[in-house]
């Protein structure tokens, strides 16, 4: 009965059939495969370990490949590290040498070209600061702002350079096409700048997975409208939005990427470091717990665990302490009327337009469920948008996009068999309510689908039923 749904990122502490189980139980609706880590044989598994957990369980699972995406890096130093000082010059160049405390060969020549003078260049997320003073196709003279450590590999952030190359890498590609021949659900795209770096996936994907876009670059924030309008879901990346820009806007941006998401329909999640004290201690701070409330109470669709799940002491724990977040602040008075305040008026369509009917159905005849025949999930997600009080169960005669609602706000997906005609889509939805625990025999639910049935996009049809 929980609404806002939780994603664990899986990792060394969490792969395995038995620990899949542990966390799916605990409230996990979604796991991460993060290619970052994952070669494409581990990748495999995790899918068939996540197969088989939901076989077990009998609920449909969603699987997210969030593929690394143009992760820049420094080449490697002589004597493996060296110390920056402030206001020392430090030049980054095309020359395939060993660094030192004078210079240091960065891997990437499009970068190089794209640096101008006044840029800044972060490394190892922000603990060093450099700002370029001249730069030329093949090399950037900077001076160093902020002291600190350069080592081997160590990553290169660019706030203010719109990197002229596509959110895809060679790597990336080959992920891509390896996680669709999985059959997974739902792919995260990193550093996503620009709308095509969307348009790039969604046409390689050809409709076997949804796109995510990660929003952790500047640029993305300068284009959002036009990059949510090509995505079927946005993430909040803290970590790197953090790093890109200063951290302290962060918040704010996760507030204005959660309305924009909401307003449009759009699955939105919040990530990274929401429970982070839990990687080692079995409890969070009050920081943390407020942090997750936060995200429930602005009526985001799902929350993340990164290193929590992946990679910590406590995984079952932390999904667990999620849970137990969500399921108080979805119980507080005051949730509604911050959800409700924050609810985007229906755009003109017929499927808005029911969507919103029957919400204010449900709430004026206080209705126990809204039951939702959906093939592509669409009609679902317009009734999430609605964030109706009712809960929502969703029928559908496709797996796959009964996985894929597993990401959203308030959805209970079932797969059941297309209706055959209006009496058996009303009967069965009026028994599958029941069945699941939503309504109780003689309670009045709602009924919304589309005739004929089958057809995606054409929701036209309310009812009202009785449980049996
Ligand atoms: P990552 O993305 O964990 O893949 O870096 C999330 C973030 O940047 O917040
Ligand atoms: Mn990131």
């Amino acid at each position: 009965m929980r609404r806002a749904k939780i994603i664990a990122t899986l990792g060394p502490a969490s792969i395995s059939t038995d620990m899949i189980q542990k966390l799916f139980l605990a409230g996990a609706d979604v796991f991460r495969i993060n290619m970052s880590h994952a070669s494409h044989d581990s990748m495999r598994e995790q899918v068939s370990m996540i197969r088989e957990v939901e076989s077990k369980v009998g609920r449909p699972i969603g699987i997210m490949v969030d593929l690394q995406g143009p992760k820049l890096r420094l080449d490697m130093f002589a004597d493996g590290a060296v110390m920056l000082e402030k206001g020392q010059k430090f030049i980054l160049d095309a020359v395939k040498q060993p660094g030192n405390a004078e210079r240091v060969h960065l891997p990437h020549p499009e970068i190089l070209a794209a640096l101008e003078p006044g840029h800044v260049i972060l490394i190892d997320d922000g603990k060093v600061r450099l700002r370029v003073v001249e730069a030329t196709k093949t090399r950037a003279v900077t001076v160093v702002e902020v002291a600190g450590k350069a080592s081997n590999r160590k990553g290169v952030s660019l706030p203010d350079t719109t990197i002229p190359v596509s959110a895809m890498t060679e790597k990336d590609r080959s992920d891509l096409e390896a996680s669709l021949d999985a059959g997974i659900d739902w792919i995260a795209v990193s550093f996503v700048q620009r709308p095509e770096d969307v348009a790039e996936v969604r046409k390689i994907a050809r409709g076997r997975a949804l796109v995510l876009s990660k929003i952790e670059k500047p640029q993305a924030i300068t284009r959002l409208d036009e990059i949510i309008e090509l995505s079927d879901a946005l993430m909040v990346a803290r970590g790197d939005l953090g790093v890109e820009l200063p951290m302290e806007k962060v918040p704010g941006l996760q507030k204005r990427i959660t309305r924009t998401a909401r307003r449009l329909g759009k699955p939105v999640v919040i990530a990274t470091q929401m429970l982070e004290s839990m990687i080692t201690s079995p409890v969070p701070t009050r920081a943390e717990v407020s942090d997750v409330a936060t995200a429930v109470f602005d009526g985001a669709d799902a929350i993340m665990l990164s290193a929590e799940s992946a990679a910590g002491q406590f995984p079952e724990e932390a999904v667990s302490t999620m849970n137990r977040i969500a399921e108080e602040v979805e119980s507080d008075p005051i949730y509604r009327s911050i959800v409700n305040n924050q609810r985007a008026k229906a755009e003109a369509t017929g499927a808005d337009a029911i969507a919103m009917a029957t919400r204010d159905i449900a709430e004026t005849l206080d209705l126990k469920a809204i039951v939702a025949w959906t093939t592509s999930g669409a009609t679902g997600l317009r009734i999430a948008r609605e964030r109706p009080e009712a809960p929502v169960l969703t029928l559908t005669p496709s797996i796959s996009t009964a996985r894929r609602l597993a990401i959203a706000w308030g959805i209970h997906a079932l797969v059941t068999e297309d209706a055959h005609d209006v009496d058996d889509m009303a009967d069965r939805a009026a028994r599958l309510a029941g069945s699941e625990g939503f309504a109780k025999s003689a309670e009045r639910i709602i009924i919304v689908a589309g005739v004929p049935f089958g057809t995606p996009g054409a929701t036209n049809m309310v009812r009202i039923a009785y449980a049996p």
